[in-house]
């Protein structure tokens, strides 16, 4: 293939594009789950990605949320990668629930972490704090693990909610940009004399932004592919901006415009971590098509 040049159109997809392990392995449980044709619950969508999502849907997985959950009986749950808060735990034998928890066991070894510093903060009357995005499905879990008395903060203003007379033990939401995370612990190692910090970011996301940009700073044009709500995505197609301005985000193929290819010799695709790999194949194919009509 070669572009209106007549120069080959080089396509390459960045390696390190599409599901962490996490969500993998929770998509992986349920399509197994879906394949006896019987409904499947899940407790939030799977992936913050609606072309994804309506895949599964299309599969019969039945998004619902907690209201839903709490009244639902006799049926087949899913919990997703992100996990959940005891309470969503709680009565599922009575209600004749059957589970499948595909928690991520990343998220699940930070849950049990932050239940020990609960119980020994509850005893010193020091604070569990958590560097996370108030809402998130993962950080309702993890405040779960504390009774609901875990400090959140977003940003270094809220760092005023921490009494620094009280010990601190801080944690951080995985997916969290980990330079924020340090320069709040740099705030409190100095206001707080009783801290200790603990660094729970994931580098399954962490470690993606240096290889994007490398890889993005590669091609002569980047296109990245994520769900528009996703603010992981968001983040990382702004890394893409950094080092190249000829970057485009979409969600699905039908957004790809061919008057960007004209000229172009190299094409670089990557994705979210809640990109599948099976989209940014399409994407892949797509733009193969549109420079065999360019040629
Ligand atoms: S980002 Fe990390 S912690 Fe979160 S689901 Fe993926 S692998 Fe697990």
């Amino acid at each position: 293939m070669s572009n209106s040049n007549g120069k080959p159109l080089q396509i390459s997809i960045d390696p390190e594009s599409g599901f962490c392990f996490g969500v993998k392995n929770a998509v992986t449980k349920a399509t197994a789950e879906l394949a006896d044709g019987k409904p499947l619950y899940s407790l939030g969508a799977m992936v913050h990605n609606p072309i994804e999502v309506n895949r599964l849907a299309d599969m019969g997985l039945v998004v619902i949320d907690h209201d839903q959950f709490a009244s639902l009986h006799d049926a087949k749950v899913i919990f997703r990668a992100h996990g959940e808060p005891p309470s969503s735990y709680s009565n599922i034998k009575d209600r004749n629930i059957k589970l499948i928890d595909a928690t991520c066991p990343v998220v699940l070894r930070l849950q049990e972490r932050i239940k020990e510093a609960h119980q020994a903060m509850t005893k010193c009357g020091g604070q569990v704090v958590i560097f996370g995005k108030k809402g998130h499905a993962e950080v309702v879990g993890l405040i779960g693990q504390t009774n609901g008395e875990a400090i959140l903060v977003e940003n270094e203003a809220d760092l005023e909610k921490i009494d620094a007379t009280r010990p601190v033990e801080f944690f951080s939401q995985t997916t969290k940009d980990i330079g924020q995370f340090m320069k709040m612990v740099k705030i409190l190692e100095q206001r707080v004399p009783q801290f200790r910090w603990h660094d729970t970011i994931c580098r399954q996301v962490a470690n993606r932004g240096p290889h994007l940009k490398q890889f993005a700073a590669g091609h002569e044009l980047m296109i990245f592919v994520g769900g528009h709500d996703s603010s992981n995505a968001k983040a990382l197609f702004g890394m893409c901006q950094q080092v190249n301005t000829n970057s485009f985000f979409i969600e699905n193929i039908d957004e790809l415009r061919p008057e960007w290819f004209a000229g172009v010799r190299s094409v670089g695709i990557s994705g979210a971590t809640s990109t599948p790999s099976w989209l940014i194949e399409n994407v892949k194919a797509r733009i193969e098509e549109i420079g065999c009509r360019q040629r």
